[in-house]
């Protein structure tokens, strides 16, 4: 079948459901997640005009890196498949436009050459990728993530092996999973003397994605590492705090209710995106983009959450409290009238962030 996107088209196998089994996969639902990457490459070239190389690593149909290279970018498609490799090929050719096709396993390729732009977009997990990945990428490292049930707490387990940080089941679980990711991959590049600092994150749909901007050095990868921690979290009345450190220190009990608390991390408690440049990117969509109004909208709600390293949902906290929701305006609007710090989220339409606790935000938004 043919899918046009952005400026190409390209041909993709019809995907069985979920594209399991598919000769090459092909996800329609990342659109939204490669024209935010095709905004972000051109933001990013604006801030770094020096920068000229991308890498797909892992690209089956080869549609990101196509795009990529539509933008410009002296791009290399890489994929461990056979038919992969052939279909990007053939894409290409579509599309009249030059890049260079690898088929090799990507690790093999990022440990052996350096691109300005490295992007990993696997199934499931990136972290078998993020050594070679962070070897491989000399300014930024775009990471797409779908694992979400190991990452948000609800596989435990398998998100403790996977990323070395104990993950929690919390009623904020995509911001749960992507601190989580965070984590692992600030602390891979730390390994490198590398800081990974993130400039755009999203968490949509089933997957997590993160921009990492590189530094090096040992003391800009130190002031990475002093920026993750652990939050504390009470799972009764939504309670939560975090402090900052490798060695978590949570208080004996919940402070509000005096019930259990559950401590997750390390996980990053910086920022998740940089405004400036998530502003930049909104700048970049076009309205070639198929998904253009959904993109901006979502990068002008992340542009103005407020720097918190959890949310809350406000049907959630008005059902503990035994009182009816209101609309998200007036609700914010009352938190900041009482002198909070509040925004929006886009983790859902009912979140929000605020530097107002648990018993603040009761109060203020009180009838
Ligand atoms: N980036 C693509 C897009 O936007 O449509 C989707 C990529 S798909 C989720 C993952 C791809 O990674 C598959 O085509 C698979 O063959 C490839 N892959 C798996 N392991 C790999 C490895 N070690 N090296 C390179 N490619 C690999």
């Amino acid at each position: 079948m043919r899918v046009s996107e952005g400026r190409v088209t390209v041909t993709v196998p019809e995907q069985p459901e979920a594209g399991k089994g598919a000769d090459v996969f092909f996800n329609p639902v990342q659109e939204l997640n490669r024209d935010i990457t095709v905004a972000a490459l051109r933001a990013y070239r604006e801030r770094t005009p020096r920068v000229s190389t991308y890498l797909d690593a892992t690209a089956a149909s080869g549609i990101r890196g196509v795009r990529a290279a539509a933008n410009d970018w002296e791009t290399t498609l890489c994929d461990i498949d056979d038919d992969a490799t052939a279909l990007c090929e053939q894409n290409l050719e579509r599309n009249d436009l030059a890049a260079s096709v690898r088929r090799s396993d990507a690790n093999v390729l990022m440990h052996s050459e350096a691109f300005d732009v490295v992007d990993v977009d696997p199934f499931g997990t990136p972290i078998p990728f993020a050594d070679a990945a962070i070897q491989g990428t000399k300014h930024l490292l775009c990471v797409t993530a779908t694992d979400t049930a190991p990452l948000c707490g609800a596989h435990f387990e398998s998100g403790v092996r996977s990323y070395g940080a104990v993950p929690r089941n919390t009623e904020f679980h995509a911001e749960m999973g992507m601190r989580v990711l965070l984590s692992a991959m600030v602390r891979t590049a730390a390994r490198y003397d590398i800081a990974a600092r993130p400039i755009l994150s999203h968490a949509t749909k089933h997957y997590a994605r993160t921009y990492l901007a590189f530094d090096h050095g040992a003391k800009v990868a130190n002031d990475c590492i002093d920026e993750l921690g652990y939050v504390h979290h009470c799972q009764h009345c939504l309670w939560r705090d975090h402090d900052y450190g490798l060695i978590a220190d949570p208080p004996e009990e919940c402070p509000v209710c005096e019930k259990h608390l559950q401590t997750a991390g390390p996980i990053w408690l910086g920022r998740t995106c940089d405004p400036d440049f998530t502003d930049a990117v909104a700048g970049q969509i076009t309205e070639e983009m198929g998904t253009a109004d959904e993109a901006t909208e979502l990068l002008a709600t992340l542009g103005a959450e407020i720097d918190t390293p959890t949310h809350y949902d406000q049907h959630r906290l008005c059902k503990r409290w035994g009182r009816g929701a209101e609309a998200m305006d007036a609700f914010i609007e009352k938190l900041r009238d009482a002198g909070y710090a509040a925004s929006r989220t886009h983790y859902g339409g009912t979140t929000f962030k605020t530097d107002a606790d648990v018993v603040a935000i009761r109060e203020a938004t009180a009838e």
